[in-house]
């Protein structure tokens, strides 16, 4: 491998050595395990156009796969630029439901039970609304300070404009707070939201303990899984899940801004009502009648016209899920994050970055946060002179995603060393001030 070192000029060093570090503790290993992983072969679906710069975003937004880009090319070009209106009757109508069906095997759900629809924000507020009308008089509903903001934002909505409690569960800032639920849990709740993964710290709940727990006081239950699709299985038939939505370009691979899902389990579909009663809801959409009458099943769950460029591409990121196997995909998953956290161990423990994350492998996601007092310029240093792509979450988590389809061994094991090179050689000094609007 050819040994490549970047010249610097915005920090105290003239040169950054970007590895591969070959004499570093883990290296050897690292090879091994690359050398027989049976996902290695996966990242040549992916575009990659920098070799040196590490990936580890790929929970915020995933890799654009080859297949989805010959995707946007030909719904572009063909669909759109040749067959214009028809391409509606030819493969636009039916498209979110079709990728639904594609999408359920990773959610342990069955067809005619996920359909693509909106942002995870617009599906979280239309099935919590659609949740608490059906509880009929319950008056809590119970979250933890784990969950994402926006679906804080949302219960909070929900809860005041119809005058319920939100119950905001306190955790210890990593491990979902699970006795502390079970307490909040009773006879006045109508609704359980929480993420599956949480996005801070990876903790990942158990989804058929917590959806059993919620079931026996008669509360529905509501997952976020946004952070945990195609990145472990999800087995919503077994647990008896009631709702669930999440996004589709994190380990999906579905491309920026891509439309979310949203599940429903198949008997409550018809008992739950769409707040938004929208004209893709109607049981005839082109009967252009002035009276809404909800179609049945899960299409009563769709607002309006679907946006055709960012839907069509989540095809190829979900079959290259389905291709490599999602139980394949959650060993390797663990694997690179037990290494991540033995080089953390190894190497950075020592100068202050702290794990974030759960140790134990069942209770976490696909992605490990370390967390630093300056967290924020060691992750500008990472991005503008390491080369390392991770992201921060406030106060001072570096998040560190793994996916498995493209993350290597040996990047984590070089991510790591550059991580240590910069610290140690005080180049994150130069970014104290920096500011960025996304982080
Ligand atoms: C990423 C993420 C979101 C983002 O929602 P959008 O509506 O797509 O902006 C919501 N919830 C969780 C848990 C997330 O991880």
């Amino acid at each position: 491998m050819v040994r490549r070192v970047v010249h610097v000029t915005m920090t105290s060093m003239s040169v950054f050595d970007l590895g591969p570090f070959a004499d570093a503790e883990g290296y050897a290993e690292a090879i091994e395990l690359d050398r027989v992983d049976p996902l290695a072969g996966c990242r040549a679906d992916f575009v990659v156009t920098d070799p040196d710069m590490i990936y580890l975003d790929g929970n915020s937004l995933g890799r654009l796969p080859r297949g989805g880009a010959e995707i946007i090319d030909g719904v572009t070009h063909r669909e759109w630029g040749e067959r214009l209106i028809r391409s509606w009757n030819e493969s636009w109508w039916e498209l979110q439901l079709e990728l639904g069906d594609l999408l359920a095997p990773l959610l342990g759900a069955m067809g005619g039970e996920v359909i693509i629809s909106d942002s995870t924000s617009v599906n979280l507020y239309k099935l919590a609304e659609a949740a608490v009308d059906a509880s009929k008089g319950r008056t809590k509903i119970v979250t933890d300070d784990l969950n994402f903001p926006t679906d804080v934002y949302i219960l909070e909505g929900v809860a005041k404009r119809r005058g319920l409690e939100l119950e905001i569960v306190h955790s210890d800032g990593i491990h979902g707070p699970v006795e502390g639920l079970a307490r909040a849990l009773n006879g006045d709740t109508a609704l359980l939201s929480l993420s599956h993964t949480t996005f801070k710290s990876g903790y990942t709940y158990n989804v058929s303990s917590m959806t059993k727990m919620a079931h026996e006081v008669g509360a529905l239950v509501l997952w976020d899984c946004s952070h945990s699709v195609g990145a472990m299985p999800i087995d919503f038939e077994t647990a008896n899940v009631d709702l669930a939505v999440g996004c589709t370009y994190k380990y999906l691979n579905g491309g920026p801004g891509s439309p979310a899902f949203l599940y429903v389990r198949s008997e409550l579909q018809d008992q739950l009502e769409n707040p938004i009663t929208a004209w893709w809801g109607h049981a005839e959409p082109f009967s252009f009648s002035l009276e809404f009458r909800p179609v049945e099943g899960i299409r009563r769950f769709h607002t309006g016209t679907m946006p055709i460029l960012s839907l069509a591409p989540i095809e190829a990121g979900v079959r290259g899920i389905l291709d490599a196997g999602i139980d394949e995909i959650r060993q390797k998953s663990v694997a690179l994050s037990e290494y991540l956290i033995g080089q953390w161990e190894t190497h950075l423990a020592r100068h202050g970055f702290d794990l974030a994350s759960p140790r134990d492998p069942e209770a976490r996601g696909s992605h490990v946060s370390i967390s630093h007092p300056d967290g924020w310029p060691m992750t500008r240093a990472m991005i503008e002179v390491g080369r390392v792509l991770p992201d921060f979450r406030r106060p001072d988590n570096i998040r560190l995603g793994l996916s498995p389809l493209y993350t290597s061994f040996l990047e984590v094991h070089t991510a790591v060393q550059r991580i240590k090179r910069l610290f140690e050689t005080g180049a994150h000094t130069a970014f104290m001030n920096v500011t960025a609007t996304v982080t």
